[in-house]
């Protein structure tokens, strides 16, 4: 059972209970001052009685004593008196409001008590009150007996129980709506609000905060849950901007391996790998738009002499100048890569065997010019290269490259320093 219900039926239960019992004690403490009441009124009219019978009571006029108390009695039975009647000191009844009563009275222990005549008495059985007065005149007399009805009083108790249950009833509504909706409104509803926060919270909502609670003890809890999201919050951007900057360096790390993956190491250009990648991807590019592509095998002709001359770091030196010249003959679009020790390799997309040759030509030409206008080298530096074009020299990368091959040869064969199209000798 949630808190909710539980405070729904105890404190408005406890509440009922407290002001049931109020007016149960109000009802019986009424009962208490009607029976006193009744008590000083029933003994004055005693004593009045007394002071009237005592005459008669001496002079032993029972027929006078009876009238006597035959009147008192009709006066007074509207005020709830049931029998009226007179002792003598012996307990023999000498006059009764009721004559069938009066054997009964004689025996009964009030009667036999009051009979003694040394004080005022009174008694309280059932639904009845009975008083006793002495009648004294020059001496002890007899004593005048009352019994009254309590109905009077008790109606007076239903009714005052009845007007503190209504009371009690208001009271219970007034102050259950009060006690209820500040119950509602301090204790419920925050309680709500926190438990729909710290819920979200943990639900990973990290930047939900508790709303200002009322009450110092809510406001604290508040303030606390809110400090702890804080540092949940705080936390977890330290860690997703420190998980950024990893994410970043790795891929800033992997794009460099991949560069370096496909990048010759002496010459900087791409490597023999990247080559073979570029022309697998090149023959499905032609295929698909019906366009021409070549491919150059260029190799540097003696190339062994500057070895042998040099050594092999002026070798390496050759190389890279060499590729950078060459490199300057290309367009963006083409791709030229080392394709293993003194050879290299060029990509024409879109160029048919044609406009390849002319391109292979200038490169001829550019790397005769150039490589040799400082005359560093122990011999004239020239390349000779093979040219192979897609579809008519081959239909695979092996058979282009195997053409271009061809043609290379057929060129070192020629003389070398020159651009050979097509291989014959096959
Ligand atoms: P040809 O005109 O017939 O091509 O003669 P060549 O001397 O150029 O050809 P050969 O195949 O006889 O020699 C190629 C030489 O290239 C042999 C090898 O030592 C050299 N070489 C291969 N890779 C490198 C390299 O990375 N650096 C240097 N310095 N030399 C290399
Ligand atoms: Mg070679
Ligand atoms: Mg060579």
């Amino acid at each position: 059972m949630g808190l909710r219900w539980k405070l729904t039926l105890l404190v408005p239960g406890l509440l009922a209970l407290g002001l049931i019992t109020i007016a149960f004690v109000a009802a019986e403490q009424e009962r208490g001052d009607e029976e006193q009441d009744l008590r000083m009124r029933s003994l004055e009219v005693l004593e009045a009685v007394s002071v009237a019978v005592s005459p008669h009571l001496a002079a032993q006029d029972y027929s006078a004593l009876a009238t006597l108390i035959g009147r008192f009695f009709d006066v007074q039975k509207e005020d709830g008196l049931r029998e009226l009647y007179v002792l003598d000191p012996t307990g023999t009844v000498l006059a009764h409001s009721h004559p069938i009563l009066a054997k009964t009275r004689a025996a009964d222990a009030f009667s036999v008590r009051a009979a003694k005549g040394d004080s005022r008495l009174w008694q309280h059985e059932g639904s009845f009150l009975s008083v006793a007065v002495p009648v004294e005149y020059r001496g002890y007399l007899g004593v005048v007996v009352a019994k009254y009805s309590l109905g009077d009083v008790e109606g007076e108790v239903a009714r005052a129980r009845l007007q503190w249950l209504g009371l009690a009833l208001v009271l219970w509504l007034l102050v259950g709506v009060v006690l209820f909706s500040g119950i509602d409104g301090w204790v419920l509803q925050p309680i709500a609000e926190l438990q729909d926060a710290v819920r979200l919270i943990g639900e990973g909502e990290l930047s939900r905060r508790v709303p200002p609670l009322p009450g110092r003890e809510m406001a604290e809890l508040s303030n606390m849950v809110n400090r702890m999201a804080g540092a949940l919050e705080s936390e977890r951007d330290n860690l997703e901007r420190s998980v950024d900057a990893r994410t970043r360096e790795l891929q800033e790390l992997n794009s460099r391996l991949e560069q370096l993956s496909v990048t010759d190491a002496l010459t900087g250009i791409y490597n023999h790998r990247r080559f073979q990648e570029s022309l697998a991807s090149e023959l499905l590019r032609a295929h698909r738009n019906l366009q021409p592509f070549s491919v150059l095998m260029i190799d540097v002709d003696h190339f062994k002499k500057v070895n042998d001359l040099l050594g092999h770091p002026i070798g390496d030196e050759l190389l890279r100048q060499l590729s950078a010249v060459l490199g300057q003959c290309l367009r963006k679009s083409d791709l030229l890569a080392r394709y293993g020790g003194e050879e290299f390799a060029a990509l024409l997309p879109g160029t048919d065997k044609q406009l390849a040759l002319q391109v292979a030509e200038r490169m001829r030409a550019v790397v005769d010019s150039e490589m040799n206008s400082g005359a560093e080298w122990p011999q004239h530096i020239s390349i000779s290269i093979g040219v192979a074009t897609w579809p008519m020299d081959g239909q695979t990368k092996e058979a282009l490259v195997a053409s271009a091959d061809a043609a290379l040869y057929e060129a070192k064969h020629g003389g070398r320093n020159r651009v050979i199209g097509t291989a014959t000798a096959a």
